[in-house]
């Protein structure tokens, strides 16, 4: 579809970014298309309906920082709040914590504690899923708060990393895979 074709135009490859050895996916050519960033939010937004297309989560989650961008509106697409995911020490009140590894050393992310409410149906939505650490710990989070994560949906997959094996009893939905 659409979102398939934009997808492959206009999320370009930037070899030795940040680092050597990296192929980094840089999405900025695809928000600065509307047609294209459009239907990548429909396509992202699809991860929240049933067959029929009635909506089946309360809160749509991002994670810092491009996972902002692209679950604000999928969240006004689907009439469901937004809550942002940061990394420590960014949000000001009382939050809720899950570390996880990475290749050198840990990160935290970090949610308001209030932000989702028991039994809130919660959809993730992020930009690249490479290792997995990012929607698994943010699964963890939700969780601990009482919410239960319907699906997951990100732009693109780095399949070679099988990164879905983190969170497998979870529906992810990836709208290109690499
Ligand atoms: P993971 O936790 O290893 O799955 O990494 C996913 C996180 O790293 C996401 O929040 C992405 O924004 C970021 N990320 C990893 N690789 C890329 C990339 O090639 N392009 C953009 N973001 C990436």
């Amino acid at each position: 579809g659409i979102a398939r074709e934009a997808m492959d135009r206009l999320i370009l490859d930037v070899p030795d970014y940040p680092e050597a050895g990296v192929v980094f996916k840089d999405i900025t050519p695809l928000l600065a298309d509307h047609d294209g960033f459009h239907a990548a939010i429909v396509a992202l937004a699809d991860a929240g309906r049933d067959e029929s297309g009635a909506v089946v989560v309360d809160k749509v989650l991002g994670m810092e920082a491009r996972g902002f961008i692209l679950a604000a509106p999928v969240a006004l697409n689907l009439e469901a709040g937004f809550v942002p995911v940061r990394k420590a020490g960014k949000l000001p009140r009382e939050c809720l914590s899950e570390s996880y590894s990475l290749e050198y050393g840990e990160a935290t992310l970090e949610m308001h504690a209030d932000a989702v409410s028991p039994g809130d149906r919660v959809l993730l939505v992020d930009d690249v899923l490479a290792t997995g650490g990012t929607i698994a710990a943010t699964r963890r989070l939700v969780e601990s708060a009482g919410g239960v994560v319907v699906g997951a949906a990100v732009l693109m997959e780095l399949g070679f990393l099988s990164g879905r094996d983190a969170f497998d009893d979870v529906a992810c939905t990836a709208l290109a895979v690499i």
